[in-house]
């Protein structure tokens, strides 16, 4: 690997020696006026010419200074000699049998072209009313969950706020999402009544956003922003595996509908299960969830259940689920578990499924039984992972059961 980066270097001499240009994606509003005073521009120019960017980079698309015509030649130039709107590298772009997308993109770090790049997955679920996002929050994760795909992986790194938003402008940009933007040829991708192809984001990727929580919190409040990608909070979930005490500043900050990866009911299932239980035990993470701020019927938490046969499936189970939320405003996600090569978990049959959601539907709450999306390009919930496993195509049905 050092050989390669080395010999790169050796052919990009000016490269060496020039100083590291800067990305602007993912600065606040604020850090981007400073970050233009930094080049010697006046406080009156410099939040002028943010508004401007802003307007290019997030609600037009645009990657290119050269493009931005409402600014002179001149500083079109200084700001490209100083200043990147990059985004991610695509490695790979696949499209499921039943229009799911996964995206393999690849980012450098501008600041530090040594260092190897990293890779992650973004996933886009078009739906009858909504196209959602799937987007993430790192690469790999320090946690350790036993029934997912990307706790195995080791690399981990946080991404920056920039990373995380260049996977929502990429996305953007690949379905056509932009005002001058190429919708893609298979079509049909505009959910019914919507005028774009994402309406919806959840940090449900790769990562617990939580552990990421700046980066995270800087690129969700771009994402809302009015004149930019302007997605509406409500339209935007943050899932996490109980990382208590950001729990409430997530709902002050940042304001968006949250979800709670619970999957057990008891505390020493849940150790098994979402390790970091033994940290934040199950009193702490439902007492944080009642005092979630903007808590109501209308924003309701999302409590995500794995299926897992004969774990955590039972009837017992099922009530306990029950009395364990009662009185908080939520909504139950049960989802069917998604294999991975390795795992030593299985699925519960849909009979059980049925059977669990019928005694959780009978205490008052919808429980959709999520339907595994994408499985046959390996992108449903919790089987993301960058060093995507070459599956031969014949394994790859056999998982997803076509
Ligand atoms: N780290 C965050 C967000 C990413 S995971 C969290 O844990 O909430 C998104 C959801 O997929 C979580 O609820 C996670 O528990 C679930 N998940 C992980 N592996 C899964 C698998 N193999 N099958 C089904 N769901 C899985
Ligand atoms: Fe990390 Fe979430 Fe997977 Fe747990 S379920 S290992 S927190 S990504």
């Amino acid at each position: 690997m050092s050989i390669a980066l080395d010999l790169d270097h050796a052919s990009h001499p000016a490269r060496a020696s020039a100083p590291a240009r800067r990305s602007l994606v993912g600065l606040s509003k604020p850090k981007l006026r400073e970050a233009l005073a930094g080049i010697g521009l006046d406080e009156r120019e410099a939040k002028m010419r943010a508004s401007q960017l802003w307007n290019w980079v997030y609600f037009h698309g645009v990657t290119d200074f050269e493009r931005m015509t409402n600014i002179q030649k001149g500083v079109r130039q200084t700001l490209a000699d100083h200043f990147l709107l990059d985004r991610p590298e695509i490695v790979s772009e696949q499209v499921s049998i039943d229009g799911t997308r996964k995206w393999l993109f690849r980012f450098r770090d501008p600041q530090n072209p040594r260092l190897p790049p990293v890779e992650i997955e973004t996933v886009y679920i078009p739906e009858e009313d909504r196209g959602t996002l799937c987007v993430s929050s790192q690469v790999g994760c320090t946690l350790t969950c036993s029934f997912c795909h990307t706790g195995t992986q080791t690399l981990v790194r946080n991404l920056t706020a920039g990373e995380i938003l260049g996977q929502i402008l990429m996305a953007r940009e690949r379905l056509g999402d932009f005002p001058a933007g190429q919708r893609p040829a298979d079509g049909g991708l505009v959910p019914s009544g919507e005028s774009r192809a994402i309406t919806n984001i959840v940090m449900m990727g790769m990562g617990e956003p939580l552990y990421n929580y700046d980066s995270v919190k800087d690129a969700l409040l771009i994402a809302q922003a009015e004149d930019g990608i302007s997605l509406s909070k409500r339209r935007i979930t943050l899932s996490t595996s109980g990382v208590v005490p950001q729990i409430e500043p997530a709902g002050r900050e940042i304001g968006v509908m949250l979800a709670i990866s619970l999957h057990a009911v008891r505390d020493d299932l849940r150790d098994m299960l979402v390790p970091i239980n033994r940290k934040y035990p199950l009193k702490a993470l439902i007492q944080a969830c009642r005092d979630y701020p903007g808590l109501s019927n209308a924003r309701r938490i999302t409590f995500e259940y794995v299926m897992l046969r004969d774990i955590n499936d039972s009837d017992a189970d099922a009530r306990e689920l029950v009395r364990l939320l009662s009185g908080i405003p939520a909504k139950i996600n049960l989802i069917p578990f998604n294999p991975w090569p390795g795992t030593n978990y299985d699925c519960s049959s849909s009979a059980r499924i049925e059977k669990f959601a019928d005694i959780v539907n009978r205490a008052g709450y919808a429980s959709p039984v999520r339907t595994p999306r994408g499985r046959d390009i390996f992108a449903a919930c919790g089987q993301l992972k960058s060093e995507t496993e070459r599956l031969r195509k014949k394994d790859r049905e056999a998982l997803a059961g076509v």
